[in-house]
């Protein structure tokens, strides 16, 4: 069994290092609230909004992919994933970084992920690779790849932080018999996850 992995959000915490950033070009830290309306850390304020530009190409320097760290818990989550099928991660790399799939990959292996999983796969086209489950924090990645793939595969929207809730609701409502079936569950913790797919 296949199970399909997203790494930022789900197992390393893009949030702080990214807002960190955003906040010292803009001199603004989003509150809680603003952070909570969208997944889109660019969309959740004007002040990120108007400075879209600088604060992706911050992200994009080098060094900042590499420092990445561990959500907590990540790393344990990863082992008891690969004891019930064959962990690939699916990572969307920045496409204007040259050193992101590189830094990527060092980061993972430097925190251990890499000694647990089958592989590590780059795209912007998550829709396009098959497996039993994907995992992701991204309500339309899990949307996406539901619609694209064949019956009896399971999409788990891991949202640690409640961003994505409202997307969640809006599937919700628009696909109804998705959720009802289980082919679309929500989940906000590594346990939550786990359970879900050794229920199936
Ligand atoms: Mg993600």
């Amino acid at each position: 069994m296949q199970i399909l992995l997203d790494v930022d959000g789900c197992l390393l915490d893009y949030e702080t290092p990214a807002l960190a950033v955003a906040a010292s070009i803009t001199g603004h830290v989003a509150t809680k609230e603003e952070r909570s309306t969208t997944w889109d850390i660019l969309d959740c304020c004007e002040q990120y909004r108007l400075h879209k530009d600088p604060i992706h190409e911050a992200w994009q320097a080098p060094g900042f992919c590499l420092g990445l760290q561990p959500i907590p818990g990540a790393l344990d989550f990863v082992k008891r994933l690969s004891e019930l099928g064959d962990v690939f991660l699916v990572t969307s790399h920045m496409k204007q970084a040259k050193m992101w799939v590189w830094e990527r990959e060092q980061c993972l292996e430097k925190h251990g992920f890499t000694d647990h999983i089958e592989g590590i796969i780059h795209t912007h086209h998550k829709y396009k690779i098959n497996g039993k489950f994907l995992i992701d924090d991204r309500v339309s990645n899990v949307v996406d790849w539901l619609n694209a793939s064949a019956d009896y595969q399971i999409g788990i929207i891991l949202d640690h932080y409640g961003y994505d809730e409202s997307d969640y609701a809006k599937i919700s409502e628009k696909w109804p018999t998705l959720v009802q079936d289980g082919f679309v569950q929500y989940s906000i913790t590594f346990n939550e996850v786990i359970s879900a797919i050794e229920e199936r």
